[in-house]
């Protein structure tokens, strides 16, 4: 496993600190590295991104009303929404 990874990224970081590339990339690799039975299925995954790409409350990757990245939340199969939208 590659160092750091096990982490989750720093919510403290500026944007413009980030690299898009790698942050993208380390979201994507946490998700991954998920056991399967803690996942949304594909289905109820997409539909949950549809649903919050669509959100006021969606800045920058972000839920603005609970402060996750939203790609993290939606995977977790037993996450919801802080409000109710899904
Ligand atoms: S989790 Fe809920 S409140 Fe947050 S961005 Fe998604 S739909 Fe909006």
């Amino acid at each position: 496993m590659e160092e750091g990874l096990q982490k989750k990224p720093c919510t403290k970081c500026l944007l413009k600190d980030i690299d898009p590339a790698q942050y993208e990339a380390r979201i994507k690799k946490l998700i991954d590295l998920m056991d399967k039975s803690e996942k949304a299925d594909d289905k109820v995954y997409d539909k949950r991104l549809q649903i919050c790409s669509r959100c006021s409350y969606l800045k920058d990757a972000f839920c603005g009303a609970c402060g996750c990245y939203v790609e993290l939340r939606c995977v977790k199969k037993n996450a919801a929404c802080p409000y109710d939208h899904w």
